[in-house]
């Protein structure tokens, strides 16, 4: 969720929502200074953007001032995400957009926090007490597109005939009949529907899956649609896929769960074991080889309530369904398939933080990360469980993060720049790949995330110092012999690269650094540009620029990044005094003195 506020006022009321419901505040940087809050400097991008982000929009301004601005973005209804204008005193609050996609729902809970009612505009809440487009968890609706007509002959007086049960239809305040002009049937069986019958599904039906190692999903879909077409059932009122825990990292079955758009869950044998006695059709081979007479059968029945369709059978897959007298919770069977994001948040500022970066930690149940790393990002995990490590428990920190993705969790594994530089990336993939890596661990599925490396900070910092051939060299000896690093040195000065240093010195070495500067200027001529990026995208961030012959080993510290030319950068001071240092991606430039100031 974002709040956008114009004001010190606005600033304030969305402070008050986010230390209840979380989220994140974009601010006015015209008008309102906060560290706190995204600054922006045009209202209407911001709001576009924050509207295109698809997370709910609480906005701290006049409903006008949205409507101007959204206007050029509107699709259809069913798309929108939603918005909601507050006024900037928090008196009063209107959801403008998506109000039945959360929108009315998040307007109530901001109403309670502030003590006031929301301007409910949608004509079926309030004239009916319910929200026909928006059914309870668990109910799905078949027909969404029907709603708009059906409400409108609804309001316009007439009665409906509810076929089926459904308390949450009882309860309201639809007008009942018999014959009636208007249908809602209630079903698990297949139905159309149209502008004068809404049908509804009750997700009643536990849909249980075997199938063998790298089973085609493709195959596993028909399997599945031959199924309930045969049994005469709807897929809408699937509430889940439900297999053995060991076919989590099977992908037809997650080919198959996208499809039917139902949550996968995956249940250990010996929950699938107590069903044994149950299954109408065991098999001695699948008992031999995975302890159960019969995945789909046990796996369905495990759910609950009665085995509906007996398993069904095709070249590599098995399926069966059981029926519950009630709706299930998928979430309160088995665990999901658990998920590591490795995720680089980029060198410290909130704006440079990639859109997936961001997504993947939105996403995330459990955030792991080194405790500087959990604070740079405070503004994303404000409701989140975050486990924060000290610095150098770097296994320990990787192994947690993928314990607690194998028990079901989504979990996201911070560093800073990119993941995959000089970072947890490699680490968690080589845990992943030991002799000893326990077999759960490899059933989790693993994604990382881009982000801004040190060395594209600091360039971006002083222009454009890797415009031409460059590499990246770590001097933590930690895990490297120092030859190994020096041997590094050497190739990269004699083969003209420009050097991004990472980790240049540690409390322990302070060497180094200064051996591979004498290195290089056995290369490079003495003035040769060097930069030094420190904290970058934090507070306190220095950048220097100076010849390589005056490059000192006390004037760098763990936060920094050394990035050295190559014989064709150029730097100049420019009037304002920043830098413009630059490696042109030709040789035009060869000749000219290598650092000059304006
Ligand atoms: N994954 C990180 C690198 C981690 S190694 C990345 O892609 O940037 C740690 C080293 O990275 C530090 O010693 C320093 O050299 C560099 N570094 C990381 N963040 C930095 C920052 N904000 N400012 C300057 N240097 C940084």
């Amino acid at each position: 969720m974002n709040y956008l506020v114009l004001s010190e006022t606005g600033l304030a009321t969305a402070r008050r929502l986010q230390n209840e419901l979380g989220g994140v505040i974009h601010a006015y940087g015209k008008r309102v200074q906060t560290d706190d809050a995204r600054p922006f400097e045009d209202v209407g991008a911001a709001i576009g953007d924050l509207f295109h982000g698809g997370e709910p929009l609480v906005a701290l301004c006049a409903a006008g001032i949205i409507i101007r601005h959204l206007s050029p973005h509107l699709s259809t209804k069913h798309e929108d995400a939603p918005v909601i204008a507050l006024a900037e005193d928090g008196t009063a609050i209107v959801p403008l957009l998506g109000g039945h996609h959360g929108g009315n729902a998040l307007a109530r809970d901001i109403g309670k926090i502030l003590n006031l009612a929301p301007a409910i505009t949608t004509a079926s809440d309030t004239m009916f007490n319910v929200a026909l487009d928006e059914p309870p968890q668990g109910w799905c609706l078949a027909n969404p597109g029907d709603v708009k007509n059906f409400v409108a002959t609804l309001r316009d007086g007439a009665a409906v005939t509810i076929t089926g049960e459904a308390d949450w239809l009882a309860n309201s305040n639809i007008p009942q009949a018999d014959s009636a002009a208007l249908h809602i049937t209630v079903t698990d069986e297949p139905s159309q529907g149209d502008g004068q019958h809404l049908v509804y599904h009750r997700r009643n039906l536990a849909l249980g899956i075997g199938c063998e190692r790298r089973t085609d999903g493709q195959e596993m879909i028909a399997l599945i649609e031959h199924t309930l077409a045969e049994a005469n059932l709807s897929p809408l009122s699937l509430a889940g896929l439900f297999s053995l825990d060991l076919k989590a990292d099977e992908a037809a079955l997650h080919e198959a769960a996208a499809h039917f758009n139902i949550p996968a869950r995956f249940l250990d044998l010996a929950t699938l074991q107590a069903q044994e006695d149950r299954l109408p059709n065991p098999s001695v081979v699948v008992k031999t080889e995975v302890g159960i007479a019969g995945v789909a059968e046990a796996a369905a029945l495990s759910v609950g309530g009665e085995l509906l369709v007996e398993k069904q059978k095709s070249k590599r897959a098995t399926c069966a369904i059981s029926r519950s007298s009630g709706i299930i919770d998928p979430n309160a069977h088995g665990q999901a398939r658990g998920h590591l994001s490795i995720v680089g948040i980029g060198p410290g500022r909130a704006d440079w933080r990639t859109g997936a970066a961001e997504a993947a930690i939105r996403r995330a149940d459990i955030i792991v990360g080194y405790s500087l790393y959990l604070e740079l990002i405070a503004d994303l995990v404000k409701d989140k469980d975050c486990r924060a490590y000290n610095l150098g428990e770097e296994e320990t920190r990787v192994a947690a993060a993928i314990e607690l993705a194998a028990t079901g969790q989504n979990v996201a594994l911070v560093s800073s720049g990119d993941a995959g530089v000089f970072a947890m990336g490699a680490l968690a993939h080589e845990l992943l790949d030991r002799d000893d890596t326990p077999a759960h661990w490899d059933r989790i599925s693993v994604e990382l995330s881009p982000g801004i490396s040190a060395m594209q900070a600091a360039a971006l910092r002083v222009g454009a110092p890797l415009g031409h051939d460059f590499c990246a060299i770590s001097l933590s000896d930690l895990l490297t012999p120092r030859e190994v690093i020096l041997k590094r040195v050497v190739a990269a000065a004699s083969a003209d690269f420009v050097i991004a240093f990472y980790n240049p010195v540690s409390k322990r070495r302070r060497d180094l650094l200064a051996i591979a500067r004498d290195l290089l200027l056995r290369h490079r001529p003495e003035d040769t540009p060097v930069i030094l990026a420190r904290n970058l995208g934090r507070a306190d961030e220095q950048i220097t620029a100076m010849p390589l012959t005056h490059l000192q080993v006390d004037d760098v510290d763990m936060l920094t990044l050394v990035m050295v030319g190559s014989s064709e950068t150029r730097a100049r001071k420019r009037g304002d005094g920043t830098w413009s240092v630059y490696t042109p991606r030709g040789y035009a430039a060869k000749g000219t003195e290598l650092i000059k100031e304006a």
